[in-house]
């Protein structure tokens, strides 16, 4: 028997299913930056090489499952051969959590909450690892990542190490672990990283549909009182599942699947 460890995380939606995962991040309040903000910028190198920063700490922070571990292993055998895909360098690991949620970093790495896998089927949590990787394509964690950088109280310290990622104090990691939860994703950028998904799906000769049944797995969840509080924030950064189950569920059945039998 599995043990889940509580969590302690204040929430955070480093997207995805995003919903609002409850990871650990420092709970410190930002400080208004009492100085006049610099205009500062980032390449997309140094914005990666803070996002690589930053993951070394969540992972350090939060529960990552051991090689050994059951779910680790049915995720390492979900992604074999995802690791390298679509010209992107890509980590996957699964965190002891109970949240129903999963995101992916701008530097490639994507976490799977254990409580997403418990809930839903190989072909299911795929299909979100698949929405998850369109947002690093579609350099959705890059810009938002980049926004959460500039935003935070780290304005005033990054960039200023002469073009180079310096690194972090914890404090400034939470701060950035702040700023990165409250940033969200559009409706386009989801429905682009759903067509992302869906693609990846096909590409692996999984039937595309489970990019609907995924959706519908976490409407039910939804349901369930227990998981009231976590659920309603992940669909409330979902408002439009409903939607998304449609267009997921109608472009499958255009291309001639047919829904899966759970
Ligand atoms: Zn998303």
């Amino acid at each position: 028997m599995k043990t889940i460890q509580f969590t302690f995380f204040s929430m955070l939606a480093l997207m995805c299913l995003h919903a609002q995962a409850q990871f650990k991040v420092n709970t410190k309040s930002i400080k208004a930056a009492t100085t006049a903000a610099k205009a500062v910028t980032l390449s997309d190198d140094e914005v990666i090489g803070y996002a690589k920063e930053y993951m070394v700490w969540m992972d350090e922070n939060n529960p990552v499952a051991p090689d050994d571990d059951e779910l680790a292993q049915r995720l390492a055998k979900l992604t074999s051969g995802l690791t390298d895909y679509d010209g992107l360098n890509l980590n996957f690991k699964v965190y002891l959590v109970r949240d129903v949620n999963a995101f992916a970093c701008a530097d490639g790495s994507v976490r799977v909450c254990a409580g997403l896998m418990q809930v839903m089927d190989d072909n299911e949590v795929l299909g979100v690892i698949g929405h998850e990787i369109g947002h690093v394509k579609n350099k959705d964690s890059k810009d938002a990542f980049r926004t959460a950088l500039l935003s935070s109280a780290l304005k005033d310290g990054v960039g200023s190490q002469g073009g180079t990622a310096g690194a972090l104090s914890d404090s400034k990691l939470g701060e950035l672990g702040t700023a990165v939860a409250n940033s969200s994703f559009s409706r386009s950028q989801e429905s682009a990283a759903d067509l992302y998904g869906y693609a990846l799906l096909r590409a692996q000769d999984v039937n595309p549909w489970y990019m609907a049944t995924a959706f519908e797995s976490l409407a039910e969840q939804s349901e369930g009182a227990e998981k009231a509080s976590t659920m309603q924030r992940l669909m409330s950064s979902h408002p439009d599942t409903e939607k998304r189950i449609k267009v997921m569920s109608e472009k499958a059945t255009k291309e001639g699947f047919e829904k899966p039998a759970k």
